[in-house]
């Protein structure tokens, strides 16, 4: 083929092509017609559409409408009525902004629009076939904007043969759709589809729209979180971990009521649940970030679908401890119910599996494997005097941190316990096949695994004391000094540092040569044995399953290591202290590792069970 001369496209064509990147199919067109219905200040709009919008799409606003020569301009490729300059592309306060969509549509479709102003006497009829010259008539019309696509991509047969199916097209629709109505609850919206009512939804606040759109039941798995700082605004709901979802489809981010698609951000949320959801499943949220528009660039996208953030990092770690602390914040404890079988809510009790825990409740030496007796490692009962752990000859002691360590701190924040428990604490505590601790609340029967919950207490104060330098160590009467292979050697001077954040002090002594000196104080005396080598193979089996922070690893390690274990008799103010240091815990109901620590059975299901209701 010889190479013709350089010319500049026709317009049409110009047009055709540039539509390539704004319209990529009928949702496209809806999205973009919407934002114009929301930018002219609509309160009650319509959307139909027929053939999952391939032979029809209109939304009808009831905005302010255009005036005849608007009307007609807004068809030229870059017409916009909303920015002017430089500057205000630097703040931008609408959805529209390009003054591409109106141009691009009508270069790949049969476009119909009718519009007038509130205080003109007619509407104003513009069409456009594929990018023709636009024809103009009038029409009596209520004021408003009736935007009309027939056959999309009629004169793009390449691009017509993409699209999918009726259905499909239909999905992403309705999607589209379901963004604006859920950021824009004030708003009328309907939606018809192939003479089908799909939405037809009154305004009205977030959480009703949410219930027209989502239902009850999911409304009810969502919890409220809101936050502001000075750069930014977060509020919205995130779905409680038991409510997991098996696709990312139920994840909405609006950036000032612009829903958006951000990967960080999306992050951020997931990694708030860190360990809450059962694998493979994705958490529900739903939430809106007030930005100083000057601080985002939302100009990066040909669909306005991403933005650029002056302040990524800070955003993410924004919104992922306020969805951590939300999360922390709410009962998340499953309640055990067996009358709600076929319910796909994905009850975390029973749908966790035993992942990653091959030591936590058999009494399984991590170095040979071997499965140790119970009377090896069981605990004797211990004395107490004045609440206090006394050692045993044997070295029996619940861990100190049962009862002693942090004494102060159980007390002042048991309010998470005791609101569990209702008025007064609780009447009775029971230990069950020295496994679990069992004890009343206000809502029935509350079952604690004492292994994951004490891990959990561990796990939180080491990196709590760490982070504030307030490791208190327990220096060991007989500094034990250990010769390492070389290989845990290597990973263990790796995880020096670490290990002293976490409250150990050891020592390089020489070649493989180290010396311990002295562990984190809540370790049970009779634990320091081994305690350095426990902790890194537990490691190294941690480390497998996937990447990770070394030192959150470490403190996973060593809290799964010094916990009380199954078989290990707790008295009553061992079992007491523990379910109040637990519920003082930032995220109480699931051990490090993702385990559920607590299951409820309710007084309801009893109920229900023995035929009382
Ligand atoms: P943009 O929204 O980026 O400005 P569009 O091509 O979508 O570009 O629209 C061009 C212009 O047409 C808008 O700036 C607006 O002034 C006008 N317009 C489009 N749709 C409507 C509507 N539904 N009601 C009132 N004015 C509209
Ligand atoms: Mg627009």
């Amino acid at each position: 083929m010889s190479f013709r001369r350089v010319q500049v496209l026709p317009e049409h064509l110009a047009n055709q092509i540039a539509a390539g990147e704004v319209i990529q199919r009928p949702e496209s067109v809806v999205k973009e017609l919407l934002e114009n219905a929301l930018d002219a200040g609509a309160r009650n709009i319509l959307v139909v559409v027929k053939e999952g919008g391939k032979k029809l799409i209109q939304v009808v606003d009831d905005g302010v409408g255009m005036d005849e020569q608007d009307a007609v301009t807004a068809f030229l490729r870059h017409a916009t009525s909303k920015i002017a300059s430089a500057e205000d592309l630097e703040a931008i306060r609408t959805y529209g902004f390009r003054g591409e969509a109106l141009a691009s549509i009508a270069a790949v479709a049969r476009v119909t629009m009718k519009t007038r102003r509130r205080e003109d006497d007619a509407a104003v009829v513009v069409q456009i076939d594929g990018g023709g010259t636009p024809r103009v008539s009038r029409e009596a019309r209520a004021p408003g904007t009736s935007v009309m696509v027939q056959n999309l991509f009629f004169n793009t047969p390449a691009r017509r043969k993409f699209l999918k199916a009726t259905n499909t097209e239909f999905r992403h629709i309705a999607e589209a759709v379901q963004r604006v109505a859920l950021s824009h609850p004030e708003i009328a919206l309907t939606f018809i589809s192939d003479d089908e009512t799909i939405l037809d939804l009154k305004p009205g606040t977030l959480h009703e729209r949410m219930l027209d759109i989502f239902g009850q039941r999911q409304v009810e798995a969502m919890v409220w979180a809101e936050e502001e700082s000075e750069l930014l605004g977060v509020r919205g709901y995130v779905g409680k971990p038991t409510f997991g979802q098996k696709s990312r489809a139920n994840q909405y981010l609006f950036l000032n009521r612009r829903y958006i698609i951000s990967r960080n951000i999306s992050h951020a949320v997931f990694s708030a649940y860190e360990n809450l959801l059962v694998k493979g499943t994705f958490p529900f949220f739903l939430l809106f970030l007030t930005i100083d528009p000057h601080r985002v660039d939302v100009n990066v996208h040909p669909s306005k679908l991403e933005a650029k953030f002056e302040d990524e990092q800070h955003i993410y770690h924004f919104v992922s401890s306020l969805v951590r602390r939300t999360l922390a914040a709410h009962d998340l404890i499953p309640t055990l119910s067996v009358t709600r079988q076929g319910d796909d809510g994905g009850e975390m009790g029973l749908a966790f599996t035993r992942r990653q825990h091959a030591m936590g409740n058999e009494l399984v030496n991590p170095i040979t494997g071997e499965i140790l007796a119970p009377g090896s490692t069981s605990y004797e009962r211990p004395e107490h005097r004045d609440g206090l752990t006394m050692r045993g000859h044997d070295g029996a002691e619940i861990a100190a941190t049962l009862l002693g360590a942090e004494k102060t701190e159980a007390a002042t924040t048991a309010s998470g316990f005791e609101q569990l428990a209702g008025k007064g604490s609780p009447s009775a505590i029971w230990q069950l096949h020295k496994k679990y601790i069992l004890t009343p609340i206000e809502q029935g029967l509350l079952v604690v695994d004492q292994h994951v919950a004490h891990e959990r207490v561990l796990y939180e104060r080491a990196l709590r004391n760490g982070e504030r330098h307030a490791q208190a160590v327990q220096q060991l009467l007989f500094p034990q000094t250990l010769q390492l292979a070389p290989a845990d050697f290597a990973q263990l001077e790796e995880l020096l540092p670490h290990f002293e954040y976490l409250g150990f002090a050891v020592n390089v002594f020489g070649r493989n040569t180290v010396m311990l000196e002295g562990v984190p104080a809540d370790l049970a005396s009779d634990m320091s044995a081994n305690i350095i080598l426990d902790v890194l193979t537990l490691y190294r089996e941690y480390q497998q399953h996937k990447v990770v922070d070394a030192r959150d690893t470490l403190a996973k390690s060593y809290a799964c290591r010094a916990a009380i274990k199954a078989g290990d008799v707790l008295n009553e103010n061992e079992m007491r202290s523990l379910l109040e240091q637990l519920f003082a815990c930032t995220m109480p109901y699931v051990c490090p590792h993702g385990r559920p620590i607590a299951l409820k059975i309710s007084i309801d299901e009893l109920d229900r069970r023995f035929g009382r209701t």
